[in-house]
């Protein structure tokens, strides 16, 4: 079986069998198993694409990671650097200390390199959800999953929770690297955790302002994870990654694991921009359009009063001096987010 986790996701896509759409759960050629690395780490890949490495003997102050990439099917480095990752563990070059879940969300996305099925994965996270699309029973399994990891923290009383949702964007960015911070109900802002994304090279952090129904958020809310929707670069295809520009976030990932106490630098000197959403631009119309060119990079600024995007009836200007655009992207459903705008935030 270790095998297996030489390229666990050529081998979750593989057991997924995935050609016929419509049988493809129907097909699934999976079987769960768990087995022991050298008697120092528990495996146990419960549901396709997921599996956990446990450290055998525990220690008091355990983190625990959950690693989600794939969310997204054609967002491929960051699933890389997780396999790659997996592979090292089954292989004795990264040791576990911190019990860690790894997640490859859209396995038949994954399959066709595309960015979802039927429903984009990323806006399904939500504690009641139904329905029975393959994104609506593939986000109800993930969840389950992860309630059963975090339910183990919350049992052996561990230290503490941490989800880092990868993706990679669609449109080229300023900032190359950077991360959304889930709304906190009020709850204050954990520098540790930005020391952390800024180690990673991630030092633009995006503060969201309201409940939504992305992964990171749902962790957050429902299991109190300290969590961050973690967004690496450009999206390229398998094999088309330079993965010299994910080096460091790969590097500090496997410190999150490996190191009992993470070394990090202290937040004075950390080169953080923080900005904080200042603006949610739904699509409420089909002739919604946006008033910049389709290259524009994200965390693009505009003068205040710029028109930014419009739709019959309505119109979305810059409402401060400097405010930037992130996501931007006219081609979503009705009803859903078509834009954020965000403003410069002191911490
Ligand atoms: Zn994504």
């Amino acid at each position: 079986m270790l095998n297996e986790l030489n390229d666990f996701l050529s081998y979750s896509l593989h057991c997924a069998n995935l050609p016929d759409q419509h049988q493809r759960r129907a097909d699934r050629q999976f079987s769960p198993f768990s087995l022991t690395i050298n008697g120092h780490t528990q495996v146990d890949c419960e549901v396709l694409g997921v599996i956990t490495f446990t450290p055998v003997v525990k220690r008091k102050l355990q983190k625990h990671i959950v690693l989600s990439c794939g969310v997204h099917g054609n967002e491929t480095a960051p699933m890389e650097i997780c396999n790659q990752m997996i592979a090292d563990i089954a292989n004795e070059h990264l040791m576990v200390n911190h019990p860690v879940m790894f997640m490859f969300g859209n396995l038949p996305a994954i399959a066709k390199q595309t960015r979802f099925i039927d429903e984009n994965l990323n806006r399904l996270f939500a504690a009641e959800l139904d329905g029975e699309g393959d994104e609506r029973v593939r986000a109800r399994e993930l969840m389950s999953e992860m309630a059963r990891f975090f339910k183990h923290a919350d049992d052996t009383d561990c230290g503490s929770k941490h989800h880092y949702d990868l993706h990679t964007a669609i449109r080229a960015s300023k900032n190359e690297k950077f991360a959304v911070y889930p709304f906190t109900h009020g709850q204050a802002y954990n520098k540790q955790e930005l020391q952390f994304m800024s180690d990673c090279g991630v030092n633009t952090i995006l503060l969201s302002q309201g409940p939504t129904t992305t992964f990171s958020y749902y962790s957050s809310r429902y299991h109190d994870a300290l969590s961050f929707t973690v967004e690496l670069g450009k999206v390229k295809r398998f094999g088309e990654n330079d993965m010299k520009k994910f080096e460091q976030v790969s590097t500090m990932l496997r410190h999150l694991i490996q190191d009992e106490v993470l070394a990090l630098t202290p937040y004075s000197e950390c080169p953080l921009q923080i900005f904080k959403v200042n603006q949610v631009i739904k699509k409420y119309q089909d002739d919604f359009k946006l008033h910049f060119s389709d290259d524009t990079a994200n965390f693009t600024d505009f003068k205040k009063g710029s028109v930014l995007a419009s739709e019959t009836g309505r119109q979305y200007v810059a409402e401060h001096e400097g405010e930037a655009i992130v996501f931007p992207n006219a081609d979503v459903a009705i009803g859903q987010r078509a834009m954020l705008t965000v403003i410069p935030y002191e911490l």
